[in-house]
């Protein structure tokens, strides 16, 4: 649709300012997309504001590092937080309005409501961090209520959180598109994230081991190879680079349970520790003839 708009972004912090907004661009039959982000922007967010321009008339991106999604101990506290550089990428790509609400206002003093999915939450990213897909479906859905868009778009980065927010929409009925856009990579492959900023020279050097577990996986998977030899490559790819392993992966790409034996897409899914940063990324597998 290549909208864009010229000139400043509009900064709101009100979920109810940003709502009549997006209602009355909706209402003079503008199509809005939305991007929800946690800041400290990079050429990853950069490419679903792109893809949500090219489908779109008007653009919103949010903002907001959300504490429900953050267990104890992980970094809420030190989350990178850059709203003027934020800003200043966004001016450049034409958004409309960035929505910057405080956590106040968002959530209300007493909030007493959660989100909870089940199913794609449960495994993975769901069982070593407590609590994080329920933070992160009640920050979609309340983001949703303030800024009700026609479509909203998420990283394959985020494998997992894209499956548990299209089956919250789809459960819930929630009246908006998901679309999920390709993961952006630095030149040796390590996957774009804010979370890159935490990693000293070294840890930076073995992060590479992540993405390179990821293509052994997928040549692997072309050849045949059974899921827990692929599974096996992947985790001495990823010891033999220092990582401390969450988990390495090859699972059904929709369902996230075992691959079964008819042809079925899959991926691959792998998290680790290098000092203090957490790391995750994924590589989708299509379809082969015979999954074992
Ligand atoms: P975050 O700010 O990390 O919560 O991410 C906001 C959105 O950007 C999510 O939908 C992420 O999946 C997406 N995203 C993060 N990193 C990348 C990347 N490297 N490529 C594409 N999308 C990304």
């Amino acid at each position: 649709m290549g909208g864009g708009s010229a000139g400043q972004p509009r900064l709101l912090t009100s979920p109810t300012e940003m709502r009549d907004e997006v209602l009355a661009a909706r209402a003079a039959g503008r199509r809005v997309g939305f991007v929800p982000t946690m800041g400290a922007l990079h050429a990853g967010h950069a490419s679903l504001v792109d893809r949500a321009t090219a489908d779109c008339h008007e653009v919103a991106v949010s903002i907001f590092v959300n504490p429900t999604q953050f267990g104890p101990g992980e970094d809420y506290g030190r989350y990178p937080r850059m709203l003027e550089a934020d800003t200043r990428l966004l001016e450049r790509r034409g958004v409309r309005w960035i929505f910057a609400p405080r956590v106040e206002d968002l959530y209300p003093a007493g909030a007493a409501t959660r989100v909870v999915v089940e199913g794609p939450a449960l495994p993975f990213e769901g069982a070593i961090r407590p609590g994080h897909f329920s933070g992160v479906a009640t920050v979609v859905c309340r983001l949703f209520t303030a800024l009700p868009a026609d479509a909203a778009y998420f990283g394959a980065k985020d494998w997992q959180q894209t499956l548990v927010v299209k089956r919250m929409v789809r459960d819930l009925g929630l009246p908006v598109d998901i679309v999920v856009c390709p993961t952006m990579r630095e030149p040796d492959g390590l996957a774009l994230s804010s979370r890159n900023a935490y990693l000293d020279a070294a840890d930076r050097g073995r992060a590479v081991a992540l993405h390179e577990s990821l293509l052994l996986a997928e040549r692997l998977w072309h050849a045949g190879a059974a899921v827990d030899a692929i599974e096996r490559g992947m985790r001495d790819v990823l010891e033999a680079h220092g990582v401390a392993l969450d988990y390495a992966a090859v699972v059904a790409a929709e369902s996230l349970g075992p691959v079964p034996s008819q042809p079925t897409a899959a991926v691959a899914l792998v998290a680790g520790r290098l000092g203090s940063t957490r790391l995750i990324d994924n590589r989708e597998l299509p379809p082969r003839p015979s999954a074992d």
